[in-house]
């Protein structure tokens, strides 16, 4: 019998390594990463600026502890380039590994903006610990930064940046913060609550050029209006890594195709993570890579097993005004309740057209107490 091989070291691959242990700890088992296979934290890279951590700090294990923690092979630095599915193999250059079963955690990447001006190569982007790194060394000399995104990631980076004491520009095209999460009046209340923290907010636009000017950038938005910024970071979304498993001829779709079993479309290899499209769903949290790594776990140590997801509200980490969303299935039909609290926060609660309680969004103090009760009632996100 072959290894099995997982492809990615972040969340998914070390969880499923993990997981896979615990019922089976003599299987040969093969990681392969593009990049230096230390385990990190990756969602405190939106919040560790204020509390002053380098991306070394982050490190919790090294790619060689890792290996011995999970008596595995973890082959860092090298980008698997193509995979032969009738030969079993996955493919690096010169290097190839067989495998019975094959694992797809390969992450998302960040979405470039198409963007003009001579310092549109110059905007940054933080998706991995690398990637912090190299923000963290920019930002040594910055009073000031424009964040093009006003969604979750774009929203944590700028009240992380802003209690770092820099001042920050928050531009995109949607009418209101986090929008494709929470109703106006909630979007409302964060974006009132960062303002406080000089945190300047160009909504409805966006940048079409990035300058270089002798002391930063100049931004050239759509609406006529410029922005001055000593260093722009793109935080535009994420868009699952589909190339690979599409070149080997394995079905995507937003993401790496899969049931409910994190099977995809070719016998023995399967994809949980960023990177996957399980049952129709994008999922790109945390909780959903625990439960998908538990239950692909068990598949992989022969016992067949269905993915059941429960709700799982999502924590904002904006602590200027904390906020909790649990969004109803895409295409849901339904409208929002909101209920103004005390503290200037909603309470938001998306009900279907019959008042069954299908998502909600939380913000400020008073609000987010109410997530437990709530939580309760949700749907479960696969049943
Ligand atoms: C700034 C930020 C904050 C976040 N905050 C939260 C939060 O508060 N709560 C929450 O629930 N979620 C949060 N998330 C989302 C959560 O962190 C991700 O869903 C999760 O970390 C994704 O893990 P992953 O293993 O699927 O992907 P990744 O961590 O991206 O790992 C992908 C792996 O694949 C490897 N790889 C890719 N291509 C190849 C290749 N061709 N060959 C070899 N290796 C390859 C990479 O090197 C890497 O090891 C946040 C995300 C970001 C970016």
């Amino acid at each position: 019998m072959h290894a099995i091989v997982i492809l990615g070291t972040g969340l998914a691959g070390y969880t499923l390594a993990r997981e896979l242990r615990k019922l089976d700890q003599d299987r040969e088992l093969i990681l392969i990463t593009q990049d230096d296979g230390a385990f990190y934290s990756k969602p405190m890279l939106s919040n560790a600026l204020a509390k002053d951590k380098t991306a070394a700090a982050l490190v919790q294990q090294s790619a060689e502890q890792m290996a011995e923690t999970l008596n595995a092979k973890v082959v860092t630095r090298t980008t698997v380039d193509s995979i032969d599915l009738d030969a079993r193999r996955v493919i690096s250059g010169e290097k190839t590994w067989k495998y019975d079963q094959l694992v797809f955690a390969v992450g998302a990447s960040q979405i470039t903006l198409p963007i003009a001006g001579d310092g549109a190569r110059d905007v940054v982007s933080v998706n991995t610990l690398e990637d912090y790194a190299v923000f963290r060394k920019k930002l040594s000399t910055c009073n000031r930064v424009a964040v093009m995104g006003p969604g979750l990631i774009g929203c944590e980076f700028a009240n992380d940046l802003a209690n770092a004491g820099i001042e920050v520009d928050v531009i995109g095209p949607d009418n209101h913060p986090l929008q494709h999460l929470m109703p106006e009046p909630a979007g409302r209340a964060l974006q009132h609550a960062l303002g406080e923290l000089q945190v300047n907010w160009h909504l409805q636009d966006t940048v079409s050029e990035v300058c270089k000017k002798e002391d930063g950038y100049l931004l050239r938005l759509k609406s006529g209006n410029s922005v001055d910024a000593d260093l722009v970071l793109s935080a535009a979304g994420l868009r699952p890594n589909t190339s690979l498993a599409a070149q080997a001829g394995i079905e995507t779709g937003r993401g790496i195709v899969t049931d409910n079993a994190l099977a995809t479309s070719s016998g023995g290899v399967f994809a949980l993570g960023d990177c996957a499209e399980i049952d129709g769903l994008v999922l790109p949290y945390v909780l959903p890579i625990m439960h998908a790594a538990r239950t692909l776990a068990q598949t992989l140590s022969g016992n067949a097993a269905i993915l059941k997801l429960p709700a799982m509200p999502v924590g904002v980490k904006t602590p200027a005004h904390p906020i909790v969303v649990s969004p109803a299935a895409p295409g849901s039909e339904g409208e929002w309740q909101c209920e103004t609290q005390e503290d200037g926060g909603q309470l938001a609660l998306f009900n279907s057209p019959d008042g069954i309680l299908l998502g909600f969004a939380l913000t400020g103090a008073i609000a987010v107490k109410q997530k437990m009760p709530l939580q309760k009632q949700l749907p479960p996100v696969l049943a």
